[in-house]
């Protein structure tokens, strides 16, 4: 079949002369491909892990009320490879797939919602703002260029890191949540505005429950949070029961 070689080797000249300004492997497994292979895009299709943080008002009356965590897939191998490869490796041709399964998550979070809040647009998106000095060295912010994909427009940040990002990779849950209080702040008061929290990745939760406090400490309320993926392993244990 002469035609179909002949596209092949267009096909390859012509991916030969992009690998120059562009990444010519899947970001996911590594074989010659744009972005994501369509192998790889079908893990991206696995069923919401959801989750609840915050303690229940029974066991401490006086703290403010748990919200629901959305994710749309478990952060293990392919997402995982594509999640890095697009926040530490600069592979921003990759946002495109993944905003479709974060897309689906926060739809979902958002549609849990329309009881108590009529409208999407009365709910704002608020990204948790990522460690400073990477999110600063790659010159993007990953959550908020998915955010930016999902409702089609510029999604400004309400939050700001104060004081330094530590490293957060080696401590237990209760560790992780005494270690991220107080990094981070609201950029403006909040009074009356409702919010969603979106992130890439949920793994303790300490740092979903420290913007939590951080968006109340403004006078904004936290209705959820949804984000692209999830830690299967760490997770369960904050599922409500069902
Ligand atoms: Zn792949």
């Amino acid at each position: 079949m002469p035609d179909r070689t002949l596209v092949d080797l267009a096909r390859m000249a012509a991916l030969d002369a992009l690998a120059v300004l562009l990444p010519v492997t899947c970001a996911g497994c590594g074989v010659p491909d744009r972005a994501l292979c369509p192998e790889c895009r079908t893990t991206l299709d696995g069923p919401l892990i959801r989750g609840r943080l915050g303690a229940s008002s029974n066991e401490h009356p006086s703290s403010p009320p748990p919200f629901d965590t959305v994710a749309a897939v478990a952060y293990e191998s392919t997402v995982r490879n594509a999640l890095l490869a697009f926040k530490e490796q600069g592979r921003t041709d990759v946002a495109r797939a993944l905003a479709v399964p974060f897309g689906r998550a926060a739809e979902v979070a958002l549609d849990d919602h329309r009881d108590r809040v009529p409208s999407a647009s009365g709910i704002v998106l608020c990204p948790v703002p990522q460690g400073t000095a990477s999110a600063r060295a790659r010159g993007y912010d990953p959550v908020r260029m998915l955010a930016r994909r999902f409702t089609g427009h510029h999604v400004p940040p309400l939050l700001r890191r104060v004081g330094p990002a530590r490293t957060q990779k080696l401590l237990g849950v209760e560790e992780r949540l005494r270690n991220a209080r107080g990094t981070l702040q609201a950029r403006h008061p909040l009074h009356g505005v409702d919010v969603l929290l979106i992130d890439d990745v949920v793994t303790s939760g300490a740092t979903l429950l420290e913007a939590a406090r951080a968006v109340r400490e403004a006078g904004g309320a936290v209705i959820g949070a949804a984000a692209l993926a999830a830690t299967p392993l760490r997770h369960p244990e904050n599922r409500p029961p069902s």
